[in-house]
């Protein structure tokens, strides 16, 4: 934006509207389990709706996969093992690279359904999850017949069959990045999605008969904590992959102990974002943004605390505000939006709950004239100045569009800050300094620091937290050593 123009800058632009189409897209009435290669009618009688969040309409009936399911699952992927385990590798690898041909085939179809269920906008469902999703199958795929290359001389065995359980907020990506490198290692899988967004895998398990994948090499159960639960805790389940909250992710962790399960935990954050002086600020905008509004900030990686320089900070946040003004609430499948719904009335209520105890603690809330759509659930893009890092909002995951700004004056003081916080996922820090950049990396106790960037993902590059941020790396070459024995 023009500074020397601030009417240009303030102007605000009409758009058509520009709703992506869902005709194309068959979601079923109701949805059985994905086991043994067919879906199947499951034991348990019951069901639950799955709504689209921005209109709170029922989209679909799915399954609560009970104890008899959820072992009907396992024992399918305990069999399937035997011979997944014994193909060759490169079998192995042909399949992947079908399920990603086909990922990318049925991309439009699966971005409509992943913004329906889930709210995010149209346009981060079609340019992020699902490229990245299929990338994900195309770059695994590359790996499983070069395992003893990955790992030189250690002779890598896959385990057996590994439970997964997924959350909400990037649905089939999380999908993935939990398949992709367990089917590559040469493990079979038995799969649960959340509650609250289980359409995608529904697709995916109709992806994976289209690519006359063995039966029960991959198995999807869909129900509630109860469901993930039984997943984890089954004896015949020797890898536990779990992405979600550190509260289940320890509920996991004392519930395996013992008992000789691989487990690998990803879990919340509350990254920093920090912008030095010298920092490029407009683009520094985009990346604050990008770091704390991308999927209404449902994101474990989000950039939920800016740390700007004191120097700085009147000029960036007058560029924030008159920036955070022109982002689009609304439909998220019309191509325009940039904050689509948030995913529950659950998640909503967390937020407002949130949001409240930092005003009450204090600090100044910025709310950009928005206009919330009557149904549905939504929250406005909101960032707080005047915190204080005891405050709540500078301490607990909120995972939604919400921004809490602090300052610091030396790069001392911005680790210090950055670093004062139970989680350890990611952090940004913008500079024009390269050694600062490499300075700053070093101190940070986060399992990922970008540079004049944020929220870039790629399936090359490992990812993961430290702390309370949870343990083990997905993506890479690393991403594939939790699913592998090595002699
Ligand atoms: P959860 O951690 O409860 O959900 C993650 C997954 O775990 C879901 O599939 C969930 O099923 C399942 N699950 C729940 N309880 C158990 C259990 N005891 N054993 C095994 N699996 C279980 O997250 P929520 O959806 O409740 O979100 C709560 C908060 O967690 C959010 O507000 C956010 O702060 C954080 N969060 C962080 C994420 C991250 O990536 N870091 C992702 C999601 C949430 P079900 O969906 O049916 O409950």
């Amino acid at each position: 934006m023009d500074d020397a123009r601030p009417e240009l800058a303030k102007q605000v632009f009409e758009y058509a509207p520009a709703p992506e189409a869902v005709d194309h897209v068959k979601i079923q009435p109701r949805y059985g389990l994905f086991i043994g290669g067919r879906m199947v009618d499951p034991h348990s009688k019951k069901r639950f709706p799955t709504i689209n969040p921005a209109t709170e309409k029922t989209l679909s009936e799915v399954t609560e996969a009970d104890e008899v399911d959820v072992d009907r699952a396992v024992k399918a992927a305990s069999k399937a093992f035997e011979s997944w385990a014994r193909l060759p590798a490169s079998r192995r690898a042909r399949y992947l690279y079908r399920i990603s041909r086909l990922l990318q085939e049925r991309s439009r179809e699966l971005a409509v359904v992943e913004t329906m269920d889930g709210g995010k906008p149209i346009k981060e469902s079609r340019d992020v999850d699902i490229p990245l999703s299929a990338a994900h199958f195309f770059y695994y795929a590359g790996w499983a017949d070069k395992l003893e290359w990955a790992f030189p001389n250690r002779k890598p065995k896959p385990l057996g069959v590994a439970g997964q359980v997924i959350p909400w907020n990037f649905p089939l990506l999380m999908l993935a990045w939990k398949i992709a490198p367990a089917l590559a290692a040469g493990n079979t899988v038995v799969l649960k999605p959340a509650e609250t967004t289980p359409l995608s895998a529904m697709v995916f398990a109709e992806i994976c008969m289209q690519a006359e994948l063995p039966p029960g090499v991959v198995n999807i159960v869909t129900g509630a904590g109860k469901t993930g639960s039984l997943v984890v805790t089954h004896p015949e389940v020797k890898k536990v992959a779990f992405t979600g909250s550190t509260e289940v992710g320890k509920l996991i962790q004392r519930a395996i102990a013992g008992t000789g399960k691989r487990l690998t935990l990803e879990l919340g954050g509350k990254a920093a974002n920090i912008v030095f002086e010298d920092a490029p600020l407009d683009q520094a905008v985009e990346g604050i943004v990008n770091g704390i509004y991308f999927n209404q900030g449902h994101v474990c990686c989000a950039g939920s605390r800016l740390l700007v320089q004191e120097s700085i900070a009147e000029p960036l946040l007058e560029k924030l505000k008159r920036r955070l003004s022109t982002l689009r609430l609304g439909d998220p499948l019309d191509k325009n939006t940039d904050i689509g719904a948030i995913n529950s009335r659950a998640q909503l209520e967390k937020i407002q709950g949130l949001v409240e105890s930092g005003v009450e603690e204090g600090a100044e809330l910025y709310q950009p004239e928005c206009v919330l759509p009557e149904r549905g659930f939504w929250f406005p893009p909101s960032l707080f100045t005047n915190v204080s890092q005891s405050y709540r909002i500078a301490r607990e995951e909120i995972f939604g569009p919400v921004l809490s700004v602090l300052t610091f004056r030396t790069p001392a003081e911005a680790v210090e800050k950055a670093n004062n916080t139970p989680y350890g996922l990611s952090a940004g820090v913008w500079t024009d300094k390269g050694s600062r950049i490499l300075w700053m990396a070093e101190r940070m106790r986060a399992g990922v620091v970008w540079a004049n960037t944020f929220n870039r993902f790629d399936p090359t590059s490992p990812f993961g937290g430290y702390k309370e941020s949870g343990f083990g790396r997905e993506g890479g070459v690393h991403g594939l050593l939790p699913y592998v024995e090595l002699n």
